[in-house]
């Protein structure tokens, strides 16, 4: 009856992973045990994850973080704490109207993919011309997707973020900002696509790309007085030694008026006109005029008043800056590249006669000090850089950039800054081009190009009368800062971007003309767009369940004023004259503050590593201005993305995956432990099904082990009591209870960093070794009595509760068949924790010292071709295991001990001063102890002296039927009895040391 596990592997039937899944769904819902409520006995802990987008369903791209969130939410909840896990649905922002725009206009490809990609009816699409059908279609899609994926949310605190009550939350967030100074209008560049005629961040570019950009100084050369050629660049300070510009000859440039006044007309690129123009200047272009006109001129620096060359070089981008580029030879290696290049004669026909100008060295650093140096020359040749398309001179100029930025001084040659630090004179000299109108500002992104999801390429605009959020306020970054620096942050490497992003944020355009929201309170023309609206809503989820009641009993968002969104969140008012204004009575308007202070900060935040630079960083900022330092976020985890079969899930590379049809085909446990299993937290994950097989017949195996046991259902109890009257006596099985101590110990504290890979190899495969070898010893002794029964429904147990979190449908099923019933599920599936008392590491080691004896035996045997009848097997006299103790002594206090502080060491105690007549041995066992990890050391050391004969002799038969005859007899001896001198014709024992005794086969 018991043994019927050990003899029947794998025979049934796989189970209906489906119908188990659909079981369970139901019976969590029906004991609504992700609803949570506030409990003062127990600790709080609020998980939340960025909520989707609904425009597509979710793919398994998507599942990782909220799995993750989930696998947290639920660990957590084992752990005993309240948890609360919440979710609602970010409908703000244009790409739902840009998609039912382009399915208006009869966009094939986009109605293909919702046919036949998503798989959405035909007669749905028909009604997403209404964009507001398409987040209404795929929001409850994902939901659905989440509940079969078995996300533990608590559903009564869904919302959307067009919801009318959740309108009137954020109308109070940006009533918030503005009254503290943080909102203003104003006049700052943004990322625009002209098409839309919207902003963009990252949420509306194709491949999600923040768009990022930088401020050059357009510094103004005049050619005779008649025209301006404006060049950008980033190191103004440069101007004193340009020595020529360089024009492109197979451009066409155009003669523009840019400026209204005297000024000259501009020579610039076709692109240079529509950038400047988006940047809020007028210009008429007036005529064009080819590149080649303009090679041979001369132009007048507008600092030193030099006469300068133009010379062709076909490198000139028309797209980058003004379609002109100074050349600063001395301090641009690009430029010293150049020129060197052209003298060599790589690019004579453009050279024509020309004479080459000579560099203008203006800054002095360490390292680059001297009359004739020129910095470029130097760092070219010490990193080899062999032409101008030499990707070495990319590293070369950032390397000089900063060592001169950080390091330089500028030289006598550059009137009064001569001396200063180029750090220092580097904005100064800025302000003097840009206030004597030498010099104008052009915005540029830093990584081109920057498309919007229409597929228009996208430009940096200079909006005049848009509202922004004050990113650029000192005050407000340093609590950002504050926030940040005392917040726990998953991997903690990535705690740096969080700070940089706080540094480098300026302005942002927190509205827009168009797409779903709500309307900015103090001007109805604009729509707080989506990175706007979605920083603060965590706190939302604590009162949505109170708002969003149920259909009859919903609060009228009228009702929801802001003194009572100030009295909730921010403890202000009194709740006696809130109910008089709001007609709600003061005890719910006491409830959702006492909510709300309950479960309140987040606890935890779980994003993508793609929301660093936007999300993450906007839900600090806005927090730290809202909120007190108590309500501040406890914990933000991020988490890399995930490829399929190594490459980028796209749909043009058509391996996009929908979650629900993944989870139909797979099961939901199958894809959640896939996903957190193949790759460290920043890691990208690589998904393939080849994987997914693997991971199913492992969970399957569980699955197996748990039906087997599950006929000893009713007797588990006298099973139990069992076990305890007749107490542990077989080393095997010490062991193994020991081991499922150490294995829980691990995954804990894993877990607590959310290493999830490393917990999920614990649980799948050391655990899985650790049973194997428990099978094999009791095999080996014939032991299938009811205390192995015991210990291996305790194992199952323990290994089902550590992989509860990952694996929730396996673990409630197996759980409930073999120790408890439904109705008690969320009680008595708890985490485990460690019983100190089957902790026995003097057992651990000596069936390590089993499997290495093993080991070493099977490697004689591969070497000598033996085979043996029998093996001699000699345990060490006990006066090495003394010499053991004390090397083990004196490498524990200092590792570095030498063998000449051993000796010494040894000869201080008679009993095994012994020992310095056998170097070969004391090095020997100074080996054998500094291969062995630290944190063991000790370990060993509170062992003294294993029964390694007892040991040894309990696994004889083991050891036979290991090495492939059962009928191999085993002999153990100790070098300390007389029996071992007469059976060791070849002086074996003398070799053994402790944990390695000596073997003899014959
Ligand atoms: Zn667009």
């Amino acid at each position: 009856m018991p043994d019927s596990y050990l003899h029947t592997q794998k025979h049934a039937a796989r189970p209906d992973w489906n119908l188990i899944e659909k079981k369970w769904r139901n019976i969590w819902d029906e004991q609504k045990i992700f609803e949570s409520d506030p409990d003062s006995t127990k600790h709080k802990y609020l998980v939340t994850v960025a909520y989707p987008y609904p425009n597509s369903p979710q793919h398994i791209g998507h599942g990782r973080t909220y799995t993750l969130a989930d696998a947290h939410a639920r660990y957590k909840r084992m752990r005993g704490n309240n948890v609360l896990f919440p979710m609602g649905f970010h409908y703000t922002g244009t790409p739902i109207l840009a998609m039912s725009r382009r399915l208006v206009s009869g966009d094939i490809d986009l109605y293909n993919t919702f046919r036949n990609v998503y798989g959405v009816p035909s007669e749905v699409i028909e009604s997403f011309n209404e964009p507001v059908n398409i987040a209404r279609f795929f929001h409850q899609e994902i939901k659905e997707g989440m509940k079969e994926m078995g996300f533990s949310i608590d559903w009564r605190r869904e919302f959307t973020t067009i919801d009318e009550a959740f309108s009137k939350f954020i109308a109070w967030q940006f009533n918030l900002l503005k009254k503290k100074g943080l909102i203003i209008q104003g006049s700052h560049p943004v990322g625009w696509c002209p098409r839309d005629q919207n902003p963009v961040s990252q949420h509306d570019t194709l491949g999600d790309i923040e768009p990022i950009f930088i401020e050059y100084t357009l510094v103004k050369f005049h050619l005779n007085d008649t025209y301006v050629l404006p060049v950008a660049t980033l190191r103004p300070e440069t101007v004193y030694g340009v020595t020529n510009l360089w024009v492109n000859p197979h451009v066409k440039y155009v003669v523009a008026r840019v400026l209204e006044g005297n000024e000259p007309m501009w020579i610039i690129s076709h692109d240079a006109v529509l950038k400047l123009k988006h940047q809020g200047h007028n210009v008429d272009i007036n005529h064009e005029i080819d590149g080649t006109k303009l090679v041979g001129q001369y132009v007048r620096n507008p600092i030193t008043q030099n006469s300068l060359p133009i010379y062709p070089a076909s490198f000139v981008d028309p797209k980058d800056g003004s379609g002109l580029v100074m050349s600063v030879p001395a301090h641009a290696p690009y430029d010293y590249q150049a020129l060197l290049d052209f003298t060599n004669g790589n690019s004579s026909k453009e050279m024509h006669n020309h004479e080459i100008v000579k560099p203008i060295t203006i800054i002095e650093s360490e390292g680059y000090e001297g009359d004739n140096v020129v910095p470029s020359q130097i760092i070219i040749e010490r990193l080899g850089v062999e032409d101008q398309h030499d990707p070495l001179l990319e590293k070369a100029t950032s390397e000089l950039y900063s060592h001169e930025f950080y390091k330089g001084r500028l030289k006598e040659n550059t009137g009064k800054y001569a001396g200063m630090m180029v750090s220092e004179a580097k904005d100064l000299i800025r302000s003097e081009l840009l206030q004597n109108g030498i010099g104008e500002i052009l915005y540029e992104f830093v990584k081109k190009p920057v498309k919007c999801r229409c597929g228009e390429e996208c430009v940096v605009k200079v909006l005049s009368d848009q509202w922004f959020l004050k990113y650029s306020e000192a005050q407000w970054k340093d609590l950002a800062h504050e926030c940040i620096n005392r917040m726990d942050i998953v991997p903690d490497e990535i705690r740096s971007e969080f700070n940089y992003v706080v540094d480098w944020l300026k302005e942002r355009a927190c509205a827009r003309k168009s797409g779903l929201g709500t309307r900015l309170p103090w001007d109805q023309d604009w729509i707080i767009e989506s990175l706007s609206d979605s920083v603060i809503y965590t706190a939302y989820y604590i009162i949505s369940r109170y708002i969003h009641f149920d259909d009859d009993n919903n609060i009228p968002a009228q009702n929801l004023t802001e003194s009572l969104f100030d009295y909730v969140f921010l403890g202000e008012g009194s709740s006696k004259r809130i109910s008089e204004e709001t007609t709600l009575s003061e005890e719910l308007i006491c409830n959702m503050r006492t909510e709300f202070t309950y479960f309140y900060p987040v606890d935890t935040r779980h994003s993508g590593r793609d929301l660093v630079p936007n999300h993450l960083t906007f839900f600090v900022f806005n927090h730290v201005a809202i909120f007190d330092r108590a309500y501040w976020p406890r914990q933000i985890v991020v988490n890399g993305s995930v490829l399929m079969d190594g490459k980028k899930m796209s749909k043009s590379f058509g391996n996009i995956i929908p979650l629900r049809q993944a989870v139909r085909e797979h099961s939901a446990d199958t894809i959640r432990v896939a996903m957190l299993s193949s790759a460290e937290l920043l890691q990208d994950a690589d998904f393939s099904f080849e994987a997914l097989k693997g991971i199913r017949s492992r969970l399957d195996d569980i699955y197996q082990m748990g039906i087997h046991l599950s006929i000893s259902d009713n007797i588990q109890k006298s099973l139990k009591q069992l076990y305890h009257s007749q107490g542990v006596t077989e080393s095997e099985d010490k062991w193994i209870l020991s081991m499922m101590q150490r294995r829980i110990r691990d995954a804990t504290e894993l877990m607590d960093r959310l290493r999830v890979r490393e917990v999920l190899h614990t649980i799948l495969y050391s655990m899985e070794q650790d049973l194997q070898w428990y099978k094999k010893r009791i095999r080996s002794k014939g032991r299938f009595d009811l205390l192995v029964n015991t210990i291996l429904s305790m194992f199952l147990e323990t290994r089902i509760k550590l992989i509860a979190p990952f694996a929730p449908f396996l673990a409630s099923e197996v759980w409930n068949s073999i120790v408890g019933d439904a109705a008690k599920i969320k009680e008595d599936l708890d985490w485990p924790g460690v019983v100190e008392e089957y902790t026995d590491p003097a057992t651990e080691e000596s069936e390590d010292l089993i499997k290495n004896l093993i080991q070493d035996i099977q490697n004689i045997l591969k070497v000598t071709k033996m085979k043996p009848t029998c093996v001699n097997i000699y345990t060490s006299a006990k006066w090495k295991w003394k010499v053991y103790q004390r090397i083990l002594e004196l490498i524990i206090a200092n590792r570095n001990s030498s063998l000449s502080d051993v000796m010494r060491a040894l000869g201080e105690n008679s009993e095994i001063s012994l020992a310095r007549s056998d170097v070969k041995l004391v090095k020997k066992i100074m080996e054998d102890v500094l291969s062995i990890p630290a944190e063991r050391r000790s370990l060993k050391l509170n062992i003294k002296n294993l029964d390694e004969m007892m040991a040894i002799e309990d696994a004889a038969s083991l050891i036979s039927s290991e090495l492939g005859d059962q009928n191999l007899e085993i002999f153990v001896f100790s070098e300390d009895e007389e029996k071992a001198k007469k059976n060791d014709p070849q002086s074996k024992a003398r070799s053994s040391r402790p944990f390695k005794p000596a073997i003899y086969l014959i």
